[in-house]
């Protein structure tokens, strides 16, 4: 085969996407991991507190992230993403003891927002309109320069989506990335926005398949392999050092440097990138889910926003988490628990727990930060770039991670095609 290598550097999702994106192509893939298990932060394990498999953190997906269906499309494991048939989201509000159901409809023309039952208690239509103000193109600004951030609508809707979805408190966060989200999902109606969750774990449902999947077709998994050095010379990436071995380039090698950010800029350190994170807390509960409990609950005036139910346990997330990091896990878990006994009618007792804390969960969706954000191509012209902190124009998501994944392997292609047109693929290694 005279076609090269592609060398993916980084099996989390971005990664991964990546290599399943060049499957076919004739290319040789070799995926190099730093840890001894794929995902990065998008993973599964077994946590001896509570005796169960976890994930490394509660994830959402919406019925709108195309990529990250396509992607379990091809890995075979498009069940293990489970939700409702329709747009339904359960909230609570722990001051005010309302409990009601977003319902948005399923069609673009959102008739939704007219219905006392489908819309957030104690809101008027016209409220709705005030989200308006996101959609003409514009340079980027803080939400909470181009709509209040406040009331009740905010509280009990915008504020909890965007949260989410930006991991950045949202009066902080830049709008274009609230755009992006809006866009993409309650503005294409209720058939985008249908919540979607791994029950059986992160790790069965994304990666164990995805790793099957590029074995079977051939790609190679390389754990515990580290990159340190990116020999560059001129334009192009002519060594990649992995402290115990070189693994030297011919011209039809290409890399995709998909790991975080922080690493990026170490070995490209002109490369600009974000350097400002956000954390996510998670707190894990061990008992069977009351049946009060649907799988996915939004929690207004609580410690945690969500609380996801998942066999044998409640989990709850706390998005934009920084100012928890340094609370003890004890008085984490003891006033998550709190808001949980009050909702469910459990004792105060506390079942067996664990809280996982990422510390730098995400890149923070400010402005300033998301213009960082590089492009996947780089000078050198074998290089190319995936990652939820790439310019996606999303924020850092599975979709965002799959999507960056899959326009490096378009890259990878594209770059190919172009040598083989102009024939510079002659000295190909067989
Ligand atoms: C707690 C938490 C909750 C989240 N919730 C949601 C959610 O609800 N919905 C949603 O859509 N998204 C959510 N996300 C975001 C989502 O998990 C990420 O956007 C996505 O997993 C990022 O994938 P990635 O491949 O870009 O990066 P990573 O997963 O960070 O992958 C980078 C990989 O590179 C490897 N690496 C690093 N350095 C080297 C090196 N030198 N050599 C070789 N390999 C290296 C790392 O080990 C890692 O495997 C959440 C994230 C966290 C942490």
């Amino acid at each position: 085969m005279g076609c090269g290598t592609v060398h993916i550097v980084g099996a989390g999702l971005a990664g991964l996407a990546a290599a399943i994106g060049l499957v076919g192509t004739g290319r040789e893939l070799v995926v190099h991991e730093l840890a001894r298990h794929a995902g990065g932060r998008c993973r599964s394990y077994f946590e001896p507190a509570l005796g169960l498999t976890i994930d490394n953190g509660n994830h959402l997906l919406l019925s709108a992230n195309h990529a990250a269906l396509a992607f379990l499309k091809t890995i075979g494991s498009e069940e293990k993403l489970v939700g409702p048939e329709e747009a339904e989201f359960a909230f609570a509000d722990l001051a005010s003891g309302d409990r009601w159901v977003l319902h948005p409809n399923k069609g673009r023309l959102p008739w939704w927002i007219l219905s006392k039952a489908r819309r957030v208690p104690g809101t008027r239509p016209v409220d709705y309109l005030s989200l308006m103000r996101l959609l003409p193109e514009r340079r980027d600004r803080t939400l909470g320069d181009v709509i209040e951030c406040e009331g009740m609508l905010y509280e009990r809707l915008w504020r909890p989506l965007f949260l989410a979805a930006l991991n950045t408190e949202p009066s902080e966060a830049s709008a274009l990335l609230a755009r992006a989200v809006l866009r993409e999902t309650l503005a294409r109606g209720g058939s985008a926005c249908r919540p979607l969750v791994a029950q059986g774990g992160l790790g069965p449902a994304f990666i164990a398949p995805a790793l099957d999947y590029l074995e079977r077709n051939g790609g190679k998994l390389r754990f515990d392999h580290q990159l340190r050095r990116l020999e560059l010379v001129g334009e192009k990436v002519r060594a990649l050092d992995f402290g115990e071995d070189l693994v030297t380039l011919t011209d039809a090698d290409s890399v995709i440097l998909a790991v975080p950010a922080s690493v990026a800029s170490l070995f490209l350190p002109d490369l600009p990138v974000p350097t400002k994170f956000r954390a996510i807390v998670n707190a894990h509960f061990k008992l069977d889910p009351p049946k009060s409990v649907p799988s996915v609950l939004g929690l207004v005036n609580g410690t945690a926003e969500w609380l996801f139910a998942f066999p044998g346990r409640l989990s709850a997330t706390i998005s934009a988490a920084d100012r928890w990091i340094e609370v003890p896990r004890e008085v984490l878990a003891t006033k998550i628990w709190a808001d949980i006994a009050r909702l469910t009618g459990a004792g105060d007792e506390l079942p067996p727990w664990q809280i996982v804390k990422e510390r730098r969960a995400t890149f923070a969706a400010l402005p300033h930060e998301n213009a960082k954000r590089p492009p996947p191509q780089t000078r050198w012209r074998n290089l190319f770039l995936a990652g939820d902190w790439t310019a996606t124009g999303l924020p850092a998501t599975i979709e965002g991670a799959i999507r960056s994944g899959n326009s490096a392997a378009r890259l990878v292609k594209t770059a190919a095609q172009a040598r083989s047109l102009n024939g510079s693929g002659r000295g190909m290694r067989s």
